[in-house]
């Protein structure tokens, strides 16, 4: 077997982060695990063409921190509760959805055959660049990193652009 087939059966079965809903922390109002009280909000997910609605509601003040989310899913009514998790930083906490499978992360994915919000490794995923290219080769490799500095070079470009330098 060479490199490149290897590659492919490596990632059968992988589904692509591109593909999917994000839901991120940034989402939320920011210093959320303070609230004294529930803290209701709506949101709406966009994925290439598509879009999803989202009412949510933050319960801080629990033992147990959590945000339950509520969206509908091919006219199916779901709600999932989504744990919260915090890691003291210099300055206060610093929150992370808590997965079920027990990782802490700050996106949570829905698949677009899927009915759940779930890490990266729950629901098999991986980058398009990487199901892509062989970085086990030279020039896949070469290509990885270049992609990695022009992605740098974007984002330099994007905050002169809004004046934030
Ligand atoms: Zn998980």
């Amino acid at each position: 077997m060479d490199n490149s087939s290897e590659q492919k059966f490596k990632n059968k079965n992988k589904y692509l982060v591109e593909d999917c809903y994000k839901l991120k922390l940034a989402h939320f109002p920011r210093g959320f695990l303070h609230f004294k009280e529930v803290r209701r909000g709506e949101m709406v997910l966009i994925q290439g063409l598509s879009y999803i609605k989202i009412d949510y509601y933050i319960k801080s003040c629990a033992d147990t921190p959590q945000i339950v989310i509520n969206f509908k899913r091919n006219n199916l009514s779901l709600s999932q509760c989504i744990k919260l998790e915090s890691q003291a930083i210099h300055f206060g906490l610093r929150p992370y959805f808590f997965c079920s499978c027990g990782r802490k992360c700050n996106t949570l994915h829905l698949r677009f055959n899927g009915f759940k919000f779930l890490c990266r490794k729950c629901n098999n995923l991986t980058y398009a660049l990487c199901a892509t290219i062989n970085r086990k080769t030279r020039n896949g490799e070469l290509f990885y990193r270049f992609n990695r500095l022009q992605k740098i070079y974007d984002m330099e470009a994007l905050v002169n652009y809004y004046g934030y330098v």
